[in-house]
């Protein structure tokens, strides 16, 4: 008998919903025009499935909820925070919880305190706040990831992983001094949503601390990553999700959290480390910037919310259906021969532009002007991550013209329904047929710092 095919389905059903609009063409021509055709510049009114990002556009879920009303909104000392800081203790071991309004916050405190003036920090490829706090702390990124990650049609199951060698030589030409932490993504956005290895990441960490350099885990998507450890690390098919997580904590030293990714929250995150010195610096400098060190820019409300969605994001079934819905629309897509990354990452779909529009110069920003494509044609939303993200080489002041040129396809969690995936295809394949008619795009406005959020443009001629 031939095996009949069982799906899979998500382990929650709808309690609330909200209407979503769909518009003309004509509509969101002009939309676009008005947004100077940057897709951070759109109403979200106007768009009618919004995959821009990831970021503080989870569904929270009835326990979060009902969280909310027992936020305990004292000043200091919230019931709140000590749930939260067991929390993260418990799940993920870190010793020191600093609570941060968002991620890029705890990358501006943990920047200002380890680096000093002309040190240099290495990663498994940018982020474009991480990099940015780095060098207004007066560092310099160094990419240390593997050539793989930056090649779109490479299969590898770990893209994410660090070049040991590379690695090696930025320790060898700066020496150790120089370098005062390794900064680790797991589940590497830039590249695609890529996971680091657990085996990875042990060499990482042994080659680090042996020269008295910390590891800094950039842990946004560390639930998305365990999954793929799961899945394709050998030895670990049978290792409960909770016991990964753990085990990629456990090998580095201090945590930056933008909780609005894996946490299923819609605004928060932390600082966390094992240090005392360092926690104490942190708690004097959050006092500065985000408020006192028991509620760091969050409410009560929050904080409980947060605690609550730690535990929901490291469930297997949760995890498995996020990712899952994001490997059906990746499949669907590339099924139809249209170029994006391989393998499908996490947490989005990422669409090679360069391959999309070859006739496009990448100063004409193929990726941007992809996104806005696909916006005129269905009112899908997605973001660019390519030439515009990258921003220009303060030494050179020239685009930095990156390998990547994608246009990520970013799907919340627990929001959209594989309907939703159906039309975002569609409306991709549409795009691919007329793809030969569309032009590039200029800049007529480009800010000084992270140019991507708010740039305008306008079609070239
Ligand atoms: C979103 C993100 C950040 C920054 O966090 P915010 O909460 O947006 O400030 C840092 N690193 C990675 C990998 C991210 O995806």
């Amino acid at each position: 008998m031939p095996t009949r095919r069982r799906s899979w389905a998500e382990p929650w059903k709808v309690k609330m919903v909200e209407p979503i609009k769909m518009t003309t063409r004509e509509f969101r021509e002009q939309a676009l025009e008005e947004a100077g055709y940057n897709t951070f510049l759109l109403r979200s009114e106007d768009v009618y499935i919004d995959l821009l990002t990831d970021s503080g556009t989870s569904a929270m879920s009835d326990r979060q909820w009902a969280g909310m009303m027992l936020g305990d909104e004292a000043y200091a000392g919230s019931r709140n925070f000590y749930h939260l800081e067991e929390t993260v203790r418990d799940v993920y071991g870190y010793r020191h919880l600093i609570p941060t309004h968002q991620g890029r916050a705890a990358e501006h405190m943990i920047s200002q305190i380890l680096i000093k003036d002309g040190d240099v920090v290495p990663g498994n490829m940018y982020f474009t706040t991480t990099r940015l706090h780095q060098e207004l702390a007066g560092g310099r990124f160094l990419d240390v990831i593997i050539d793989e990650a930056h090649d779109p049609e490479v299969m590898h199951p770990f893209k994410g992983n660090v070049d040991l060698g590379k690695f090696q030589a930025v320790i060898d030409e700066y020496g150790a001094d120089h370098v005062p932490y390794i900064c680790i993504a797991t589940s590497v956005n830039m590249c695609g949503g890529q996971p680091i290895s657990l085996g990875n990441l042990r060499e990482v960490s042994e080659l680090a601390h042996r020269h008295g350099i910390l590891v800094v885990h950039d842990m946004t998507r560390v639930a998305e990553n365990a999954l793929l450890i799961k899945e394709r690390e050998e030895g670990y098919a049978d290792v409960p999700m909770a016991d990964i997580v753990r085990q990629i904590c456990d090998l580095t030293d201090v945590a930056t959290m933008s909780s609005k990714k894996d946490h299923l929250v819609n605004i928060g995150g932390f600082l966390a480390v094992n240090d005392p010195g360092i926690a104490d610096k942190a708690r004097n400098m959050v006092v500065i910037y985000e408020g006192l060190h028991t509620y760091g820019g969050m409410a009560g409300r929050d904080m409980e919310a947060l605690a609550i969605g730690i535990r929901e994001s490291i469930q297997h079934d949760h995890i498995h259906a996020r990712v899952g819905q994001v490997h059906y629309l990746g499949h669907k897509v590339a099924d139809q021969g249209i170029p994006i990354v391989q393998p499908i990452g996490t947490h989005g779909v990422f669409l090679d532009a360069k391959r999309f529009l070859p006739h496009l110069d990448q100063d004409l920003f193929p990726a941007q002007t992809l996104a806005a494509a696909i916006y005129a044609d269905s009112g899908v939303r997605s973001m660019e991550r390519g030439n515009v993200s990258a921003g220009r080489n303060p030494e050179t002041g020239q685009n930095r013209r990156p390998h990547l040129e994608l246009v990520r396809l970013t799907i919340p969690r627990r929001v959209y329904t594989q309907a939703h995936m159906d039309v975002v295809a569609e409306s991709v394949m549409e795009v691919w047929d007329g793809r030969e008619a569309i032009t590039g795009l200029e800049f007529t406005y480009e800010p000084k710092y992270l140019r991507f959020f708010q740039a305008r443009f306008k079609p070239v001629e």
